[in-house]
């Protein structure tokens, strides 16, 4: 083989269903690879499961791979506007005694399969991953490789494309290191040119079996639905069973800096355990990046309806909100869903329902609560609006609350304004509300 040549790696999708997750990851490090090497990409629909396979899910998965920004270089190809070539390859096969026509097909055409005559031999391959491997193939047995003349299967159809395509790399997951001895042996009966093998690590779950919808979202689509990034998923499936190096701690990679660090090198052979608090991890660090407006958008996004109005109708308290108290708190988008069940939005937006027993503070009374009030209401109302500002509101009450006793004189504060058992600090919460609300909301408990 020539180690020369262009790299030309392939995104060779079964367009049977939206693509799965640990399918991403496999042309993630097939774009990684090419990219970092100045290769090709083709891009390919293995579409020879005619039952299966529907044109929505190309359409999917072009969709999929535009958002992700996995961008290719050749095709879309589709197999099954490629029959000729496989028919051809059949052709060729038979007139060299390396396949014939065998029994009936079972779907009742009255076709013949076609049938590989195995040579029965050892192939040996080296994995980059898995280094040396060699399997006897005897047990293939002569192994079918198409229904019929014109209906080639995947073996085929994969074999023949790859060398049509001047493919150099196999990339893809090792649930497919099964095909690759009988892919082998066909290139090697088509004179093809043998690629290289990269079998990646299986994607497993917490309790070590392979991904699947119990364990979470498995599609990028449940993924932008809960909010998180193309950047941050990009980012968490490349290190999916890949790391930059001993030493490296780094865990947040931009694609660019991706790119750069790949290396098929540093590919692990054990399975690839997905940690949604990882992915969790890398989204809020990604989500930090985010520019305020972009974030501020977002988030809004997520909220529901009824809040969306709120939120939308009030945009300066909206901003604070969000970047007071929900920034801090968000790993992913959809985690706002959760404040706003638990009502922490409420009590910006509508007066709370506090009776003196909720705002006393433990048995101080409710003399000494209303008192204290009135004093922060004085202090308070002295605070010119543009000071109106969470660190300036706390400066103008800390010292004088030290001597009162914190507890009494906040505790009070807080819940007449929020109503709430818990929330964040009456300073935060004033800042949001205002002064003018902050004071309406003291006064009408102290007269
Ligand atoms: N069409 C196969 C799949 O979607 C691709 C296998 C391969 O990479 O050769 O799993």
């Amino acid at each position: 083989m020539n180690f020369n040549n262009k790299i030309v790696v392939r995104f060779p999708p079964s367009p049977t269903g939206i693509l799965h997750i640990g399918n991403v990851r496999a042309l993630l490090f097939n774009y990684l690879y090419a990219r970092k090497h100045g290769g090709d990409i083709v891009m390919r629909f293995e579409d020879t499961d005619r039952e299966r396979s529907k044109k929505e899910y190309e359409i999917s998965t072009l969709e999929i791979l535009d958002e992700l920004g996995l961008d290719f270089d050749r095709g879309p190809f589709r197999q099954s506007d490629r029959t000729e070539f496989y028919i051809e390859a059949i052709d060729t096969l038979i007139e060299n005694g390396n396949a014939y026509e065998g029994e009936e097909a079972q779907d009742g055409s009255g076709d013949k399969v076609i049938r590989f005559k195995n040579p029965n031999k050892k192939i040996r391959f080296k994995d980059t991953v898995r280094g040396e491997i060699e399997i006897d193939t005897t047990s293939f047995g002569d192994f079918v490789i198409a229904r019929s003349k014109t209906n080639p299967l995947y073996h085929l159809t994969v074999v023949v494309d790859d060398i049509d395509m001047g493919i150099t790399d196999v990339i893809r997951g090792e649930d497919h290191i099964t095909s690759t001895p009988r892919q082998i042996l066909l290139i090697e009966a088509l004179g093809g040119v043998i690629p290289r093998y990269t079998h990646l690590p299986l994607i497993v779950g917490a309790d070590h079996k392979k991904l699947g919808k119990r364990h979470g979202a498995v599609t990028w689509r449940e993924f932008k639905a809960l909010g998180y990034l193309p950047e941050a998923v990009i980012n968490y499936l490349a290190l999916l069973g890949w790391n930059p190096g001993k030493g490296d701690e780094r865990e947040i990679f931009s694609k660019k800096e991706l790119i750069e660090e790949f290396s098929l090198k540093q590919v692990n052979n054990s399975p690839a355990t997905f940690s949604y608090e990882k992915l969790d991890s890398i989204n809020k660090a990604w989500m930090l990046k985010l520019d305020k407006e972009t974030y501020f958008e977002k988030a809004l996004d997520f909220v529901s309806k009824k809040n969306k109005y709120k939120f939308e109708d009030n945009l300066e308290k909206a901003h604070k909100i969000i970047f007071n108290i929900v920034q801090e708190r968000l790993d992913k988008f959809s985690d706002i869903n959760k404040m706003e069940d638990d009502g922490e939005f409420d009590y910006y937006f509508d007066i709370p329902n506090v009776s003196e027993k909720d705002f006393i503070f433990k048995d101080d009374g409710i003399e000494k609560a209303i008192e204290l009030l009135s004093e922060e209401y004085k202090i308070l109302e002295k605070i010119d609006e543009s000071n109106w500002n969470k660190a300036f509101l706390k400066d103008a009450l800390w010292n004088w609350t030290s001597e009162v006793g914190r507890g009494s004189a906040l505790h009070p504060l807080r819940t007449i304004l929020t109503g709430a058992k818990r929330s964040p600090d009456p300073f935060v919460v004033m800042d949001i509300l205002g002064k003018k609300e902050s004071l309406e909301r003291i006064s009408d408990k102290i007269s």
